[in-house]
């Protein structure tokens, strides 16, 4: 799909920017320990062995949360929020100072492109570190107490591994929580290079531990009695049995889940700006975006003409080796999203969708999927209902605003949307009525440490990010 135009010379950034090991342990009390059995995480671009990873089973998450707890009354927690926000400070330099190396072993493990790890996701994590290192001795003028919760256990996805870790264990820390972090089983090796930078800026032992593994290992923590609070990301199934596990316990829960967002483009917006933030909402990570802008509603008028502007955009993106620095569009997580994508895809077609993908050849290795437009979507198909999690847009049309409110409410969802327009008045009164966490106008995935983030309905409930953010890991 590259532009016959242009012919890219190749631009490979360094594997030799990290060592990855044979195997890796998990993270307890300031230590790699080994656990009985493992498992292998790939990279996904080439379905090569990268390492193989400890699997936590009952014993080893055990120990994790014991840790966490003693090290929560014994250290953490007594200590003064001025104390905690030096090593929270420390760590965030240290991921800026590693941060090409977290960027490469990201792309490696991940599958997305070394432009997107290095421009977005790196920057994003220590920034995280950085706002939350500032709360930690004001947390009185946030106004939700200053008591940590005790140990929070953490499950995270693998769309953004390294960012979502952050997004859990910065604010936790800051409250004076400590944690128990298992990250998604086809993404461990960033959460493994953290639990190495925690050592390096002399965290004290059993704040942050590490336990990899997969469903098993994350409904052990979900239902270990030790356990304060539980902070999912993840999808809404596995949020609704998780919720389900919790429910009279006593433990404290926030869900940050799926989303089907709408991009919604009134005729009078700039159709060119349009395109580009079409292209971000969706192909942006290959669409493994909880908050991707997966649905696109456009004014009947302009359809055509936006149609035919974005084809030509998306005919211009470069995929194939997520380690070149030229490269927009990277490896499909895993062979099992990649079969969840083609299937909800092929299901568009045969409910009378348009099926359209610009000239694009596949590597032969890894797990690929083409960015894909269909038209001709009506609410009722799958493709319209269902999260895609994949580089794949559904185009509906409206002709009133009235109309876009109603198709773009017409979701279990409520996470994001975007809204393109000239005028300012139309942007407000649409933000008023979208039941989405996130409202954009005129840009779309802007994201920043001090805004909050979160969902409605089937989105979850609670919020990361920004003052609101505390409240999760504040006992009042
Ligand atoms: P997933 O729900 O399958 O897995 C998420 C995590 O939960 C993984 O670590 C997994 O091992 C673990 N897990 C699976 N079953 C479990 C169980 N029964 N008990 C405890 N833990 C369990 O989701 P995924 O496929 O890894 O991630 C994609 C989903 O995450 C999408 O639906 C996406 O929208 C959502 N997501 C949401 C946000 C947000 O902030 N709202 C951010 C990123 C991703």
């Amino acid at each position: 799909m590259m532009s016959e135009m242009f012919e890219y010379a190749p631009a490979p950034e360094s594997r030799s920017a990290v060592r990855i090991e044979d195997s890796y342990g998990l993270f307890v009390d300031g230590e790699f320990v080994s656990a009985k059995r493992t498992f292998p995480t790939i990279d996904p671009a080439t379905e090569e062995v990268l390492a193989e990873v400890a699997e936590a089973g009952a014993e080893e998450v055990d120990l994790a949360v014991a840790a966490a707890r003693t090290a929560f009354e014994r250290v953490w927690g007594p200590m003064s929020g001025r104390e905690r926000a030096k090593y929270l400070y420390r760590i965030a330099r240290i991921i800026q100072e590693r941060s090409r190396e977290l960027a490469v072993l990201e792309s490696i493990d991940n599958g997305k492109p070394i432009r997107e790890t290095r421009d977005f996701d790196l920057p994003q994590a220590a920034a995280h570190f950085f706002y939350h290192a500032g709360w930690a001795d004001k947390l009185e003028y946030a106004g939700y107490g200053t008591t940590p919760i005790g140990v929070a256990g953490q499950i995270i996805p693998w769309n953004f591994p390294l960012l979502m870790l952050a997004w859990k264990i910065a604010p936790a820390l800051a409250c004076g929580n400590t944690v128990v972090l298992k990250p998604a089983e086809t993404t461990p090796l960033t959460a493994l290079a953290f639990a190495d930078i925690c050592r390096q800026a002399e965290l004290p032992p059993g704040v942050v531990n590490i336990v990899t593994g997969g469903p098993q290992t994350g409904r052990l923590l979900v239902e270990h009695p030790g356990v304060d609070k539980i902070a999912f990301t993840g999808s809404t199934e596995v949020g609704r049995a998780i919720a389900r596990a919790v429910v009279g316990t006593g433990k404290r829960l926030g869900l940050e889940l799926g989303g089907k967002g709408a991009n919604i483009v009134f005729d009078d917006a700039p159709l060119d700006q349009a395109v580009e933030g079409i292209v971000d909402s969706i192909f942006f990570n290959q669409g493994q975006v909880c908050c991707a802008g997966s649905r696109l509603l456009v004014q009947e008028s302009v359809a055509e003409e936006l149609l035919a502007r974005l084809k030509e955009r998306t005919a211009t993106l470069r995929l194939g080796d997520p380690l070149d620095k030229n490269t927009d569009v990277g490896a499909i997580n895993s062979a099992a999203q990649l079969a969840r994508i083609s299937e909800l895809t092929a299901s568009g077609e045969a409910e009378g969708a348009e099926r359209w993908s610009p000239e694009c050849a596949l590597p032969e290795r890894g797990f690929w999927f083409a960015p894909t437009i269909l038209t001709g979507v009506a609410l009722s198909h799958r493709v319209a209902r269902e999260e895609i999690f994949g580089p794949v847009l559904s185009v509906l049309t409206f002709r009133t605003p009235a109309e876009a409110v109603e198709k773009a409410n017409n979701t279990p969802y409520g996470l994001s949307a975007g809204v393109w327009t000239e005028k300012g008045s139309r942007i407000l009164s649409m933000a008023q009525k979208l039941r989405a966490g996130v409202v954009w106008a005129n840009t779309f995935n802007r994201f920043d440490p001090a805004s909050p983030f979160g969902g409605y309905k089937e989105s979850g409930f609670g919020r990361e990010g920004g003052r609101q953010g505390l409240e999760a890991y504040l006992a009042q």
